[in-house]
């Protein structure tokens, strides 16, 4: 098999690049370096990006065939119509970046894995329509046997990434329900259809690569992998959909990384297993903080007893206090040590700017106020870090749950401002409850609990009743959460 020889300048670019990259993952494990981790990405992408365009770019002369790997498939492609493709690509995530809400990220990020899925999938039938553009061709004219096996796996796992991603959008974005799905036999049938991907991945790697029945082979592969993929995502509910993107994400890494072999192009399998292994590594992260095991999330079915997530259901009547914003106010001018618990309600109601003026306020008064962010706080990885990040809370005044959870029974006041499932001791008590065994907040040691959120009805995403609701200590503010707190800070400036 003839070796593919690389210009040593264009590996160091690429080992830059993948530098960057490693950098940028490191960056932005914590939200205090995040910024840097978002440059460093950049920086490695923009390295990535100019190295490939000028090695393959025409007009600056042809790739010299000993060092470079033509990888065009029309070799009449120009850099104006390059460079056009980039700045409309450019154009699109741009606007979507600054108009996108940010509750609305789940559903974005879900959407933007189905084109990465897309790309590897386009990238990988490019590969296979002309692969002496792609330089995988053998002396005898037959595609490289290695080749055959990064071509058709990118292909099979990009098309499952792109339903899948797909599914999750609609499902995320509200087009679909987020109840799950259950299919009649659906593990034999997505066993049976996976089971057949990989024979007909077999038989296409084996084939002779110019036979007859090769390019159904091909056509195969690509229409049960995106059957598969849509198949494994129904089942799934809502409540699991966060651990399902972030799967995806890594499934779209190792696609990119399958088209990066079949492409020789280093920085694309450096950034592919990067994105594939860092997505594993979230999903397991976030299994363990919801308390569910990855497989039984795969399997799927979550949700669908508890009436699926989000969805309210009778109620018992049970006494509750209804406490206002002066209350508020008042209690937590005179306490010692306030923790707040925020949850997706902030974020819906756009709180975060409001709730920074509450603490600055309560810090004048002498109180001591933290914040508790939970692994799961809203809607996705890291909701809650960013919101209070964009009203520059500082910091060392957040905390994770397994650093703060010790410290409710020496709170004064949790104020829980929009969470509800993060809080819920159902999760430590009810075996039957579909949030059991997820790590809560301790708030009910707290000695007073203020509670905004805007009716009793509504419930968590889980969809089940929370106890706190109820308790002796606790006090309903019912409210838009960001009217509430203009409000308490309204009674704190008097
Ligand atoms: P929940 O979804 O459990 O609860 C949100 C609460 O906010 C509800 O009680 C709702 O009640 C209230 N609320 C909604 N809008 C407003 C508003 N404008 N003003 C005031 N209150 C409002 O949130 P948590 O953050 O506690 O829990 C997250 C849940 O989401 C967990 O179950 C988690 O597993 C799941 N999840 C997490 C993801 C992640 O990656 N972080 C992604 C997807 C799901 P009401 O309607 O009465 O106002």
């Amino acid at each position: 098999m003839e070796a593919h020889a690389v210009n040593p300048w264009v590996a160091v670019a690429y080992l830059i690049a993948g530098v960057c990259f490693i950098l940028a993952l490191r960056g932005l494990s914590s939200p205090a370096t995040s910024r840097s981790g978002n440059r460093y990405g950049m920086i490695g992408m923009t390295i990535a990006v100019l190295t490939t365009l000028l090695t393959h770019v025409p007009v600056l002369g042809p790739p010299d065939p000993d060092l470079l790997v033509e990888i065009w498939v029309f070799d009449k492609v120009t850099i104006v119509e390059i460079l056009a493709a980039i700045a409309i690509g450019a154009i699109i995530g741009l606007t979507t970046a600054r108009r996108i809400a940010m509750t609305a990220m789940p559903q974005l990020v879900a959407a933007f894995h189905s084109l990465v899925g897309l790309a590897a999938v386009l990238v990988g039938l490019a590969a296979w329509l002309n692969p002496g553009a792609f330089g995988i061709l053998d002396d005898a004219g037959q595609i490289f046997l290695p080749s055959r096996i990064e071509m058709s796996l990118g292909i099979a796992i990009g098309a499952i990434t792109f339903s899948g991603s797909v599914i999750a959008f609609l499902k995320l974005n509200g087009n679909m329900s987020g109840a799950p799905i259950l299919l009649p036999a659906r593990h034999v049938i997505n066993f049976g259809v996976l089971a057949a991907i990989i024979g007909l991945i077999g038989a296409y790697v084996l084939s002779d690569a110019g036979g007859p029945g090769e390019g159904l082979l091909i056509v195969w592969i690509t229409l049960a992998a995106f059957a598969v993929g849509f198949l494994l995502i129904i089942p799934i509910g809502g409540a699991d959909m966060p651990v399902v993107v972030s799967m995806l994400n890594s499934y779209s890494g190792w696609a990119a990384a399958a088209m990066g072999f079949t492409l020789h192009n280093t920085a694309m399998i450096i950034t592919g297993a990067l994105v594939g292994s860092s997505g594993a590594i979230l999903s397991y992260i976030m299994c363990k903080a919801m308390n569910r095991s990855f497989i039984s999330v795969i399997a799927g079915g979550f949700g669908a007893d508890a009436g699926g997530a989000g969805e309210g259901g009778a109620k018992e009547q049970r006494p509750w206090k209804r406490g206002s914003a002066e209350d508020a106010a008042f209690l937590m001018k005179e306490a010692e040590n306030v923790i707040i618990i925020p949850g997706y309600g902030m974020a819906v109601a756009q709180a975060q700017h409001a709730l920074r003026e509450m603490t600055d306020l309560l810090k004048e008064h002498g109180v001591n106020v933290k914040f508790a962010i939970h692994p799961v706080a809203g809607r996705m990885p890291g909701h809650m870090n960013v919101l209070l990040a964009e009203a520059s809370v500082p910091y060392d005044e957040v905390f994770e749950l397994e650093d703060i959870n010790s410290e409710f029974a020496q709170a004064d006041v949790a104020f829980i401002i929009g969470a509800n499932d993060v809080v819920n001791p159902a999760a430590k008590t009810d075996k039957s409850s579909p949030i059991y065994g997820m790590p809560v907040f301790d708030v009910d040691k707290a000695k007073t609990i203020f509670f905004i959120k805007r009716s009793m009805g509504g419930q968590g995403y889980a969809g089940v009743d929370n106890d706190v609701f109820y308790m002796d200590q606790t006090m309903m503010l019912l409210s838009d959460a960001k009217k509430m707190v203009e409000e308490i800070n309204k009674s704190l400036t008097d």
